[in-house]
């Protein structure tokens, strides 16, 4: 079942049931039949429908934002924003598309070809919760102008997102067999994959499910991209102005209310500013972050996306104290019915404890400390995870040097999180496979062909 409660009540204020079998179906045969018009009409045509498609998102900007304030509790400033990065990823594959697409002379030894980029066919995308425009966005705007058909399975909490997005892309221009939202429960997801019109798959969503639809993938031999989980290192070197150190990586964990795949969730500072830092971080979180109305633009700290994630992240927490972490900030729920949860700081976690290990999905930062930069890249290295990972400093070739010895799929300097259309975005080890945004983000689901000259 699909169904819309709000988070700051707990209130229940829809269901939609699951789509059948017979509509999976349907919706399969649609994206299949679209396949071959869409994939036919110039590149220039689907790029236009792109830009157009961008416009009307920005158009719509604070309807989906109150739609996501609504159904996961984003802050609704930060659900505007999230639209502005939408906007910015429609635009760039509209505008830079169809030069990204170009055929490639390529020089042979003894001859000449050239490399063409075709779409594959159709494909599922099977999205998350946590920002229900932008992650549709990273995958929908590059493969709509590449002329790949989508069947795209939104989260069960965002029945309404995914109506609004497919309403967008409509009257955009985009045909209605060329994007098909079908609320498929994730027990289909596998008689898609099996499926032989469908082609690929794109996952951003937890671990367990990474698993389970690369295993579904593989045993159908579907090409798949996933964008998973991160427990992203934040290293800080030095600083000129703690102050702003301090509030710049708040801001980045607490971001989204701490449910960000990319934010910073473990916050390494070198020895000497250690004791400092943790002091004022834990003193900005108190103050700054206090329990509020996400509709309300004012708020610092909307709930979580659902009860069951609240319950979750306490018991995380709990575990941790039990375990022997010092809690320096917070956790603990915050009374009444919705889903919130205190900003919470964690000092003191080592090795042999589950949070060293595992994902932190909510507004829980936990603070290390390392002697020496060596210390801290083994630090920030030691984890199954590699999404992002940020160095703040001020020594730009020092930090340079920091994060080339970081295992992770992208690194910021003196910046933590956030997304930028012309920048590649995924990660290594246990957070994903493949990459989306920029000029790799239309690489993925794409029929590289050599013609021979
Ligand atoms: P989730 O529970 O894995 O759900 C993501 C999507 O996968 C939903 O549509 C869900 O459907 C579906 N799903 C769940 N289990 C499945 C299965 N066994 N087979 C097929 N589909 C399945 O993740 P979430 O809680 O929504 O999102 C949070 C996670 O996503 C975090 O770990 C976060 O770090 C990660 N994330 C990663 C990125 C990135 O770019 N790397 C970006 C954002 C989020 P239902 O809703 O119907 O269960």
């Amino acid at each position: 079942m699909y169904s819309v409660t709000d988070p700051a009540t707990g209130e229940l204020v829809e269901e939609v049931p699951n789509a059948t079998d017979e509509e999976v179906g349907t919706a399969i045969a649609r994206v299949h039949r679209g396949y071959a018009a869409w994939r036919a009409r110039p590149v220039a045509e689907r790029a236009a429908i792109v830009l157009r498609a961008a416009e009307l998102f920005a158009e719509r900007a604070d309807e989906l934002a109150a739609i996501m304030t609504l159904e996961m509790g984003k802050r609704i400033n930060e659900g505007r924003g999230e639209v502005g990065v939408v906007v910015d990823i429609f635009r760039y594959y509209g505008e830079r598309g169809p030069d990204l697409l170009a055929d490639e002379p390529l020089a042979l030894r003894g001859g000449e070809a050239v490399l063409t980029k075709e779409p594959i066919g159709p494909l599922l995308g099977v999205m998350p919760w946590n920002f229900p425009c932008y992650q549709v966005a990273r995958f929908v705007a590059p493969n709509l102008v590449l002329g790949n058909t989508i069947l795209l399975k939104h989260a069960s909490i965002c029945p309404r997102s995914a109506v609004a997005i497919e309403s967008v892309l409509r009257d955009a221009g985009v045909p209605s067999d060329a994007y098909v939202n079908v609320f498929a429960s994730s027990r289909q997801v596998p008689g898609i994959l099996a499926d032989p019109r469908i082609q690929g798959v794109s996952l951003t969503g937890s671990e367990q499910a990474g698993i389970s639809v690369a295993a579904d993938a593989g045993r159908n031999l579907k090409k798949c991209v996933l964008e998973l989980g991160g427990s992203d290192p934040l290293i800080v070197l030095d600083t000129d102005d703690l102050d702003e150190t301090v509030k710049l990586t708040a801001t980045a964990r607490m971001r989204n209310c701490g449910q960000s795949c990319n934010a910073p969730k473990r916050i390494i500072v070198l020895g000497e500013l250690y004791d400092e830092f943790v002091d004022r971080f834990a003193k900005r979180v108190t103050e700054y972050y206090v329990p509020g109305d996400p509709a309300d633009p004012a708020t610092t700290l909307p709930p979580l996306a659902s009860i069951a994630a609240a319950e979750e992240v306490a018991a995380q927490i709990e575990t941790a104290i039990r375990e022997g972490a010092t809690l320096r900030a917070g956790g603990h729920r915050v009374p009444g019915p919705g889903a919130y949860l205190e900003a919470t700081v964690l000092t003191d976690v080592t090795r042999e404890m589950a949070a060293y290990h595992e994902e932190i999905f909510g507004p829980v930062a936990l603070v290390f400390r390392a002697e020496t930069e060596e210390e801290a890249i083994a630090l920030a290295n030691d984890t199954p995870f590699g999404l992002g990972a940020s160095v703040f400093g001020t020594d730009r070739p020092r930090m340079v040097r920091v994060a080339r010895r970081l295992e992770a799929g992208m690194v910021y300097l003196n910046k933590s999180g956030g997304s930028e259309a012309d920048l590649p975005f995924g990660g290594i080890k246990r957070s994903g496979i493949g990459r989306e945004l920029g000029p790799l983000g239309i690489e993925e689901f794409m029929n590289k062909k050599p013609i021979r000259l």
